[in-house]
């Protein structure tokens, strides 16, 4: 039986620590598919093709040294070789990520490799379509949220950890174009399903959320 658990949500709302963590106690595979597109748009950025036309597009999609690798449970990404990790969070892969997320030729590709990496495994996986386009027979769908002053501060916290500083109100601004970017645009845009667990994650801690969603998860495998 497949066995998805699909997490979805606005940015910075907890989404990737909490399915990390939930994905380590079920003892199942992380899939980040966020990280996904942040490397085409990396990839874009390095080959100064942001805008190229449809055709060129699918050739560098194609062609490209792209690869996306499970290791211990947990989704890598590799270009040309080499691990990509922070060169994915960067404020300009920030900036442009929702714009290349927007184009059908990127779903297409990204939602197949995500396709073929849940055929063989159990998931725990992240991301904006994943209840709605991606599984949606996900064992479990949650939408997670959270007041946009907090998402905020947990953007920029991250950012100075990584020796980037950025001013709030800058940072307040990307996130809300991008959650305007991904839930207005055409192709599987954020959506909260209605048979999605609702999550707002403004007051809980991390282990709270981890909690709320491990135990939603075991009442439905029981219940089958
Ligand atoms: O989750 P994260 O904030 O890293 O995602 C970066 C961007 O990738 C999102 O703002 C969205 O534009 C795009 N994305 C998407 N569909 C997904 C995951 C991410 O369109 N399943």
């Amino acid at each position: 039986m497949k066995f998805v658990v699909a997490i979805d949500g606005t940015a910075s709302s907890g989404k990737s620590t909490t399915a990390r963590l939930l994905a380590e106690k079920l003892g199942v595979t992380y899939m980040d598919t966020g990280a996904m597109y942040r490397a085409v748009t990396y990839l874009l950025l390095e080959k100064d093709a942001l805008e190229s036309s449809d055709g060129l597009l699918q050739n560098l999609l194609l062609s490209s040294p792209l690869e996306f690798k499970i290791l211990h449970r947990k989704l890598y990404v590799y270009l040309d070789g080499k691990r990509l990790s922070d060169e994915l969070r960067t404020p300009e892969v920030d900036r442009w990520v929702s714009p290349v997320a927007e184009r059908a030729l990127v779903r297409a590709f990204l939602v197949a490799k995500q396709r073929e990496i849940g055929k063989r495994r159990r998931l725990v996986c992240e991301g904006r379509d994943i209840g709605s386009v991606v599984f949606p027979d996900a064992v479990l769908k949650v939408f997670m949220t959270c007041e946009l002053e907090e998402r905020t501060r947990r953007r920029k916290k991250e950012l100075t950890e990584k020796g980037i500083e950025r001013g709030f109100e800058e940072v307040k601004l990307n996130l809300q174009k991008r959650d305007e970017i991904d839930s207005t645009r055409k192709l599987s845009p954020l959506t909260r399903t209605t048979d999605a667990f609702y999550v707002d994650t403004t007051h809980l801690t991390i282990e709270e959320q981890v909690a709320l969603i491990e135990a939603e998860v075991r009442k439905r495998i029981v219940g089958k």
